[in-house]
C-alpha cells in the first residue's frame, strides 16, 4: 500500500513535507528518496516548522527521524 501524506506541524499545523508512504504504520522515518515536496527548511540537520520553529525531525543516514509528538499527518491511498 502506497500514501501520499502531507505532514504538518503538530504546534501551528503548517504543512511541512509531502510524503510517499509505502506499507502500513507509524511514520518514524522519511526517507529523503520519497519526499515528494520540502516546505521546511533543514538547518543544522534538523528539520524545522517554516512558521513556528519547532523541530519536527532530525537528519540521518538517508532519512529524517521523526519526532512523533511534534507532527500530524494525513493521507490518501495512490498506486504509483
Ligand atoms: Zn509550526
Amino acid at each position: 500500500m502506497k500514501v501520499m501524506l502531507t505532514i504538518k506541524c503538530g504546534r501551528c499545523k503548517n504543512k511541512v513535507l509531502r510524503y510517499k508512504k509505502i506499507g502500513q504504520g507509524r511514520v518514524l522515518r522519511c526517507y529523503f528518496s520519497r519526499i515528494k515536496k520540502i516546505f521546511a527548511p533543514v538547518e543544522e540537520g534538523k528539520l524545522k516548522c517554516p512558521s513556528c520553529g519547532n523541530v519536527i525531525g532530525e537528519k540521518d543516514n538517508g532519512f529524517f527521524k521523526m519526532n512523533r509528538d511534534e507532527f500530524t499527518y494525513s493521507g490518501r491511498k495512490i498506486n504509483k
